[in-house]
Parts: C-alpha cells; structure tokens; sequence
C-alpha cells in the first residue's frame, strides 16, 4: 500500500496531522514534518515543490516561525497541508516526500521559551494532600479552589521524546533522619501530563482573557514531570519545587494543533466554588479535553488518566499566569499537571499508584515503588476525533539510566 494511503481508522489519518521536526538519516539538515500514518511529510520540502506562500514556515529547522504566524495562518497552513495529503492531484508530488516514521530522527519541534508547570487535577491534589499532610483537615490547600496553582520551571532541560534521563542526585532528609545525606534519589517517578504550546505573544501589561486562549495556543503535547520525590520532599518548603524537577522534562516529537482537536472539547467538572471573573469560564465555549492517556512501564500498562476529569482549563491557566501582566513568548510551554482520575488504575504518578512507596506495582519484570535504572516509561494517548475516528498523541517516551 502506497504510503499516502494511510488505513482506515488510523490515529494519524489525515483527521490529525500533527507538527514536528525531523531529519533524515545521518543529515543534520531538519525541516518541519507532519505526521501520516507511520510516515512523515517532509512538509517543508513540499510547500517549496508546491510553490506554496507557506513555504517560509515550513522550510524551517524548528516550528517557531509557524507558532509565531498566528491562529489565521494555523487554520491556513493545516488546510493546506490537507489538501496536500487527500487530494489525488498532489500525489506525485507529495509521495516521494513522505518517509517512514523508522527512518528518520525526530528533534524538539520548537525553542522551548519559559516553562511553567501546573496542578490542576483535584484527584491529583487530594491524594498528594492525603500522602504528605495527613493530619490537615482538608487535603487541599485553602487556595486550590479559587486559582490554578503553578510555578516556573526549567525550560532548558524539556527535552524530545527518547532521550534518556539520567537519575538525578541530591540532598534527601526523612523527618526521622538525623542529618540530610546526598546521592542518587532513590524515589524517581513520573507524572503524566499534557502541555500546551503558545504561538502567538502578549504584550508585558496586557492581560490574555479566558476567551483569547485559542489564539495564543497553537497545540498540546504528552509531557512527563520527571519527579525525584525525596529531593522535592526535602527542598520544597516554603518556595515550591526545585532541583527535584528541573532535571529533566520530557515532551513529545509531535504538537498536536488545537483545530485537530474540535470533536474533543468538553466541559470541565462542575465548579464547586465561585470564581473571579477572569477565572469564571460558566459562559466560555468548553476548553477542557477529553484525552484518554496511557502510562505504561516498561511496555506494561500501570495506569489510564482521563484528562476530562481536570478542574482547571488550559484557558484558565493561561488566564491566571498573565492576569498580572506577565507577558508571553513564541515557544511558552505549560504542563497541566499530573493527571489522575477518581480511581487507582487512573493515577498519573507512582507517588499515588505506591501511595509514596507503602504499596508495589507488579510488572511482569518484578515489583516497582519507584523507578529502577532501565526503566522505560512511555505516555500515550487519544482523542475523539470527527465521525467516530480517534486523533492520536505523539507518544513520550524516555529510559532512566543511572548516573555518572
Ligand atoms: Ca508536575
């Protein structure tokens, strides 16, 4: 079968077309791809051949030119790219550009500007209030419900898809232990995440409503937190996560654009408290989404979180982090936070699936607490799609290996 036609009911139709950035074999040359299937459309090389006016984006080593274009040249340029890879016309055109997903090196499709990391799930927030503040009256804290509650992270270690992340060492201190010692964690874990892609800036100053959010936000990725909890455990009193985070956060090859994800918006759970109005979305088209998320170790399945369940929006966060005036960039990426359903089997980190290390995971390949060197964790995920088809996530994927 001819690489442009991809199977019926495949994830990767011509329904998605995500955005990515890939070179061919030993070539340091990158350019802009889609994805087709289990091919990739050298989506550059084609618009040149083409003659298209989008050539000046796609031609491009990295997919900033077209975050920074706008959400009118988003909708023009995936229009274009359709017709590129449906209508017959453009097939001896477009074949020889397609090349199989086994054959080509994917990279970080865009410069990774600032990274801000969220806390959105209240199933998520529960069960980490439960785990480290037992004794609270309530296990979130008296701000969850009235703001999406986030930090800023380290935007130069977000990395593509397959890279490996070496297991970090630190300071660690159990509340029993007499002294902090230093070393490798010893409590390595994951949190399933989604992340968003802004395209289009804001002035510092200016506020972006709930109502400006697809405007500024090209698409969405699976992200994985890499997490050392003894290191966090012990530095995150009283300003937030640090050394047990900025090590590594992982992010898909492909960005998924948001008009790929019309058929999966919802409306998020029902709010229990009143919002301000920057954050009120009662009257907002729906911006949550219903993205159905594998974890997996090791090609294990551990864990299945619905990103439905989350209680705060990508446009309520994008709301709250300029509502102060803080400008954004081309290449802003924010995570979601670990997504973790109502029940065990839907929870987005092993902190929860362990409950912090007091129950195991059984793997075919033995017990897990937390992560062991070797250990391989792959996100992936889909979405409904128009007339009953299912938009497929770029997986996340990377190995834990042991430190220097
Ligand atoms: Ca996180």
């Amino acid at each position: 079968m001819p690489p442009f036609d991809v199977p019926e009911g495949d994830p990767f139709g011509p329904h998605n077309l995500p955005y990515g950035v890939f070179s061919l074999g030993d070539s340091d040359l990158r350019s802009v791809g889609v994805r087709l299937g289990d091919h990739v459309l050298d989506a550059g090389a084609a618009a040149v051949e083409l003659g298209s006016p989008y050539a000046a984006l796609l031609a491009r080593p990295s997919l900033n030119p077209l975050l920074a274009a706008g959400r009118t040249a988003w909708s023009d340029v995936r229009r274009a790219i359709t017709a590129w890879v449906t209508v017959p016309a453009h097939r001896e055109t477009v074949a020889p550009l397609l090349h199989p997903l086994s054959e080509v090196t994917l990279h970080l499709p865009f410069e990774v500007a600032d990274y801000v990391d969220f806390y959105a799930s209240e199933n998520h927030a529960r069960n980490v209030g439960q785990i480290f503040r037992p004794d609270a009256a309530d296990s979130l804290t008296p701000n969850w419900k009235h703001l999406p509650i986030g930090y800023h992270g380290r935007s130069g270690t977000v990395v593509v898809s397959g890279t490996e992340v070496v297991r970090p060492s630190g300071q660690r201190k159990a509340p029993t232990d007499p002294a902090p010692v230093f070393g490798p964690s010893v409590r390595l874990d994951i949190e399933a995440e989604v992340g968003f892609v802004v395209g289009t800036p804001s002035a510092m100053g200016t506020p972006v409503p709930l109502s400006d959010f697809r405007d500024h936000v090209f698409g969405l990725c699976l992200l994985n937190d890499w997490s050392a909890r003894d290191l966090q455990a012990w530095e995150y009193v009283p300003l937030g996560p640090f050394l047990g985070k900025s090590f590594a956060t992982s992010v898909s090859a492909w960005i998924t654009p948001l008009d790929a994800l019309e058929d999966a918006r919802v409306a998020p759970p029902t709010r229990t408290h009143p919002l301000l109005p920057y954050l009120d979305d009662a009257s907002e088209d729906p911006s949550g989404y219903d993205l159905r998320i594998s974890v997996a170790i090791n090609g294990h399945i551990v864990s299945e979180p619905p990103f439905s369940t989350m209680y705060w929006t990508a446009a309520q966060q994008l709301a709250h982090m300029t509502v102060n005036g803080a400008s954004l960039r081309t290449g802003d990426l924010y995570g979601s936070g670990t997504v973790s359903g109502p029940s065990e089997r839907e929870r987005g980190s092993l902190l929860e699936l362990t409950w912090n290390g007091r129950d195991t995971l059984e793997l075919p390949d033995g017990k897990r607490t937390f992560l062991e060197d070797g250990d391989v964790v792959t996100l992936t995920a889909w979405a409904p799609g128009p007339d009953g088809t299912r938009v497929g996530l770029g997986e996340v994927t990377g190995r834990v290996v042991a430190g220097s």
